[in-house]
């Protein structure tokens, strides 16, 4: 099974992504973790680097490179669960995946930017806190230096925010078309979000 979750910045994707994937057995395709993972000596870095940290797309042919590179390195086990491939409908266009469903993620706007705006990310460890929402007692466990992701600034947040509802908007429209998508709410806390997800898969299987 090929899943694509869709959903603004801030809606919790990567986090339930990588629950889905753990409860389902599938594997998570995070695309914006290949692109970080991309070292500084790959000959595309600077250029990579400019997009990512303007919170601009990447050019989808060598995005779309690098997932195949990384697909075609793993087990594909029950399926998989791509967070970020289908931004945009050229993205299909590059590369298709032939997703059976899609599952869109909504949420308000401005929860959005406060949630992306707060969040930090602790150097050592790669946990991710939020300043707004997680108690300070909390942040004092971790031990490394807590940083803020170059595009998680209110300006590249937003950037994200217009690109997500102008084109995203007519990936799911598309999907819409062959009946493959799934609405969820996600206001509510990660493992609330999962179940519901995981609910709604299993009532269209
Ligand atoms: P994310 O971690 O999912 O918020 O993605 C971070 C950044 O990676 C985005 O702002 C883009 O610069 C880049 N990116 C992620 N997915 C894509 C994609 N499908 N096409 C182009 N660029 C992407």
């Amino acid at each position: 099974m090929r899943i694509l979750l869709l959903g603004p910045q801030g809606s919790g994707k990567g986090t339930i992504a990588k629950k889905i994937s753990q409860e389902l057995n599938m594997n998570h395709i995070d695309v914006g973790n290949i692109l970080r993972s991309v070292p500084p000596s790959h000959p595309r870095y600077d250029e990579l680097n400019k997009y990512m940290s303007a919170g601009e797309l990447v050019p989808q042919d060598f995005v779309a490179t690098l997932i195949k590179e990384h697909i075609a390195e793993i087990d594909p086990k029950d399926g998989y669960i791509f967070d970020g491939w289908g931004r945009s409908l050229e993205d299909l266009k590059h590369f298709d995946p032939n997703y059976d469903f899609v599952i869109v993620f909504e949420l308000p706007r401005e929860i959005s930017i406060k949630r992306i705006t707060g969040r930090r990310i602790c150097s050592t460890n790669n946990k991710v806190y939020n300043i707004f929402t997680l108690p300070k007692e909390e942040l004092l466990e971790c031990d490394g230096e807590l940083v803020q992701r170059e595009d998680d600034t209110e300006e590249a947040v937003n950037r994200r925010l217009d690109i997500y509802y102008s084109e995203t908007s007519k990936v799911i429209a598309h999907f819409e078309s062959q009946a493959k998508v799934i609405r969820i709410n996600a206001e509510p806390l990660p493992d609330e979000i999962v179940q519901n997800t995981i609910s709604a898969l299993k009532s269209r299987l």
